[in-house]
């Protein structure tokens, strides 16, 4: 199948487009379209069949639940058993906006897009783009990343294309990168204490003025012990991999971490290995081989997480062997930014001590 790619410059000058991409969804079929975490890819999401699609497109395994995007807050309501008053804050503070709610799903959601769970994710974009979209097509639209299953996510259409060219019919290409740049946080709002299943550009720290029992999923920073079950199906997957091996180092102080980096690059460089270093601005002089790249400032960690998977498939671009990535501290967004470098690097985190 040929992809179509079209250029929204303007939502009421390219409509025409916009139309065509909701009359798509509305046939059961498949669109790429940019949100402000990551680019998703969208289908009916009231429609079995067509969800099914996705799993395929994406080789996602078809037990890992998917977020059904809205363009109104109140088309949540048709769509679970029940909105707890909190949750109305919560929607009336950060939507639109990069936070996922988990619900006790209604009947007419159906099993493809929840995996089979009592539970459904939902969620009000900040773009144009997919508003007007989910609007026009007149249905809630469920979308994952629009990456194969276990690549970085896509944060410009140009990565979704890498990844989906020829297997779907079309992409919207909102021309600017995905400004948040890592997906929504995951906040389970189906049981007693809410609990934050995926950390992501809603914060811990912005949440708890509302929710002050928040607390954040151990599995956050940890992987799985055997036979565990995840909350979050999607987390026990390995995830945002590039090609190359990736290789965190953790410490307190950043001239003992660069020095440990500095390390382990010669002696990769003396093997033959091309190797990436993922630094930040505050150590970017510190290194003296190999391929290097800024996440962005330590004392911005939005920046950081806006850029780190166009970084990741950076480095695929240029075809390291390995990558040394720099810890940065889990507070803010950093939190979300490590729980995707973790399951990037495969939980492979070696401590620097100071
Ligand atoms: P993605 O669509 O690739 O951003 O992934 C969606 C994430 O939300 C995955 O980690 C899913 O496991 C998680 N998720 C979606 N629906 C549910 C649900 N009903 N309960 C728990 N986690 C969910
Ligand atoms: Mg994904």
């Amino acid at each position: 199948m040929k992809t179509k790619v079209y250029i929204i410059e303007d939502i009421q000058k390219d409509d025409k487009a916009i139309e065509e991409a909701a009359a798509l969804i509305r046939q059961g079929q498949l669109v790429a379209f940019p949100t402000e975490t990551v680019y998703g890819l969208g289908a009916n999401a009231l429609d079995g069949q067509a969800v099914n699609r996705i799993f395929e497109a994406k080789g996602r395994p078809n037990d890992n639940p998917l977020i059904v995007h809205v363009s109104k807050k109140e088309d949540i309501e048709p769509l679970v058993l029940e909105v707890p008053a909190r949750v109305y804050t919560l929607i009336d503070t950060f939507w639109p906006g990069p936070l996922t709610i988990i619900l006790k799903k209604a009947q007419i959601v159906p099993d493809e897009t929840t995996a089979g769970l009592s539970t459904v994710a939902l969620r009000m974009p900040n773009h144009p783009i997919a508003l007007a979209l989910i609007d026009k097509a007149g249905v809630p639209i469920a979308a994952p990343s629009a990456n194969r299953s276990g690549k970085p996510s896509p944060t410009t259409a140009q990565h979704v294309i890498e990844d989906l060219s020829n297997i779907i019919p079309m992409i919207l290409d909102g021309i600017v990168p995905c400004q948040v740049g890592i997906e929504s946080t995951v906040l389970d709002m189906s049981g007693e204490v809410p609990t934050i299943l995926r950390p992501g550009g809603i914060t811990l720290e912005m949440l708890r003025p509302i929710l002050e029992d928040v607390r954040v999923d151990e599995t956050v920073l940890k992987p799985l012990t055997k036979g565990q079950s995840p909350k979050s199906p999607g987390m026990k997957y390995t995830h945002y991999a590039p090609k190359a091996k990736v290789i965190i180092y953790r410490g307190t102080n950043l001239d003992a971490m660069a020095a440990e980096i500095n390390r382990r690059a010669e002696e990769y460089v003396s093997k033959g290995k091309k190797v990436g270093i993922l630094a930040t601005d505050e150590t970017m002089d510190k290194y003296k081989k190999g391929h290097l790249i800024s996440l962005g400032s330590r004392k911005a960690p939005a920046s950081i997480a806006s850029s780190l998977f166009n970084s990741l498939r950076g480095f695929d671009h240029i075809g390291v062997d390995v990558i040394l990535a720099e810890w940065v501290e889990e507070k803010d967004e950093g939190l979300a930014v490590m729980n995707r470098m973790i399951r990037a690097a495969g939980f492979h985190v070696i401590n620097v001590s100071s």
